[in-house]
């Protein structure tokens, strides 16, 4: 099988009938048709068809030399600079058609395997590291979407605390026998659960003194005892000119339980070794791949932001104040910052220990310190710039109602008529005050894990040993 559209995306996730939940409901039926799910799912679908359009399909696929069928780019596994960069083209394309707002496109958790794949042997076992490379051959041969979650439940977050023993909150191993190891316990937070084929659970930085969590594995979504629970959605069926953003993107977010979830052994890549748990993410090149993906997903949407902004602007003809000016000149500065550490990370990009060509992680690591600073300060620049403006907007439906021709008048920009210069702020409102606004402050806040320990790992990464030889050799000028 090479590489799917998106009717057969849809099909195979209908087929699971997965264990999903949402609002008290178990969902049954086509969880596509499902008004929670079926934006998202339909935009991820759009995704997958476009490997199928000429424009698209020689960035966002490969041909296989030896079978001869094609497979996504963001499960090449980077060689050379050149595959780097058409890496990137191939996330920016797939940004685009959501501006940047599904964080979890496939291409992030493709990504993920492929680089865990390409590192193997870290797992330590030859079976487990067989079992990886084989896992990534089946994702990249047919086309496998993945959710994910990296955490445990936030009990208690407390440097002392140890979960005691008794039932497990946390999922952990409880047992193992012939057919696989048996997992118990609760997960966060697998953004898009339920929508995809596969989970991929992975080790947390926390407990890895105890073997029961050092656990890595990915299973079906279907797997008997799996079942995801979904926050309520933010988009509900509403239509694309009320809610341009929620009704496309909304990718929910779910908590995973695991009831007594037999994973069979063929499908386990860590099992009960703290040691490799602890060195998964700072041997591999999980973190530079990854925000690689992430920095080219940001620039997309960094830029829709800028249009978005520059479009109020024009439409309410503020651009003569400095001030205006100077929030633009922000994003401006922002856009043009991400773009050149992601270039800087290609330029500078070699091959790691396990033969992948890797891009440098020193800007990418800036980059992810950067991003969840100022995405929440061009929400705050949208609504400053917004103003009123983002709150006097009627529903489609009033536009269809006997008011149509007052508000299309009263409501009018200084380009445009009331009809679109409200759909143009329904944007910008989707963009910065919803519901669904809101969730992707915080998500791109804690997107790639809380932002405090991820400057400590900045911090502890970074070799600053040269300058401060500089300034010692300063000290001791004797002019
Ligand atoms: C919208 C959204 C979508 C997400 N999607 C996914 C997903 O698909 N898959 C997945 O695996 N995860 C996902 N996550 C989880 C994300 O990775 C975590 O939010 C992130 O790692 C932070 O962990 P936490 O939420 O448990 O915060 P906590 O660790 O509970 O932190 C809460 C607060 O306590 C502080 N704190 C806690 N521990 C320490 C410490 N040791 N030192 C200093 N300060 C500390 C933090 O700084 C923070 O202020 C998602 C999160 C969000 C918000």
């Amino acid at each position: 099988m090479a590489c799917i559209n998106g009717k057969t995306y849809l099909n195979r996730i209908n087929s699971l009938q997965n264990n999903v939940w949402i609002n008290g409901s178990k969902i049954t039926g086509n969880i596509s048709d499902h008004p929670s799910f079926s934006g998202a799912m339909k935009s991820q679908a759009k995704l997958y068809d476009m490997q199928y359009e000429k424009a698209y399909r020689d960035i966002l696929t490969c041909r296989n030399p030896e079978s001869g069928e094609r497979y996504g780019t963001s499960y090449l596994e980077p060689k050379t600079k050149k595959d780097l960069a058409k890496r990137r083209r191939s996330f920016q394309i797939w940004a685009r058609q959501s501006a940047g707002m599904m964080g979890r496109s496939p291409d992030y958790m493709n990504t993920v395997v492929m680089t865990f794949a390409a590192c193997a042997d870290l797992f330590g076992e030859t079976r487990y590291s067989e079992n990886m490379r084989q896992f990534y051959d089946f994702c990249k041969n047919s086309d496998i979407s993945l959710t994910h979650t990296f955490i445990q439940p936030q009990v208690n977050r407390s440097s002392l605390y140890f979960e005691n023993g008794g039932d497990a909150i946390a999922a952990k191993v409880i047992d193992k026998n012939d057919k696989g190891i048996v997992v118990h316990g609760a997960r966060l937070l697998a953004t898009q659960g339920g929508m995809t084929d596969e989970i991929l659970v992975f080790p947390t930085g926390a407990f890895h003194f105890d073997e029961a969590y050092a656990y890595a594995f990915s299973i079906p979504s279907n797997t008997p005892g799996l079942k995801f629970l979904c926050r309520e959605s933010l988009a509900d069926g509403s239509r694309s000119y009320d809610h341009p953003l929620s009704s496309r993107f909304e990718e929910v977010d779910s908590i995973v339980v695991f009831d007594h979830v037999t994973v069979p052994w063929k499908r386990v890549f860590l099992n009960g070794n703290t040691e490799i748990a602890t060195r998964l993410y700072t041997d591999s090149g999980f973190l530079p791949q990854q925000i690689h993906q992430v920095t080219s997903r940001n620039v997309v949407k960094t830029e829709f932001v800028l249009g978005v902004l520059q479009s109020l602007v024009d439409a309410i003809n503020i651009s003569e104040y400095q001030h205006v000016q100077s929030k633009i000149a922000e994003v401006i500065i922002s856009l043009e910052t991400l773009k050149a550490l992601l270039t800087a990370s290609e330029v500078h990009a070699s091959v790691d220990p396990w033969g992948t060509m890797t891009p440098d992680r020193k800007p990418l690591m800036a980059a992810m310190n950067f991003f969840p600073k100022i995405y929440p300060r061009f929400i705050e620049i949208i609504q400053l710039i917004g103003a009123s403006g983002l709150v006097s907007i009627p529903s489609e439906k009033d536009f269809a109602s006997e008011n149509g021709p007052d508000l299309r008048k009263y409501l009018q920009a200084a380009d445009r008529d009331g009809y679109s210069k409200v759909q143009l702020f329904r944007l910008a409102w989707d963009l910065s005050m919803s519901g669904f606004a809101g969730r992707q402050e915080l998500y791109e806040r804690f997107f790639f894990g809380d932002p405090v320990r991820l400057a400590s790992g900045l911090y502890r990464d970074y070799d600053r040993t040269k300058f401060v030889r500089q300034v010692e050799e300063f000290l001791n000028r004797k002019d």
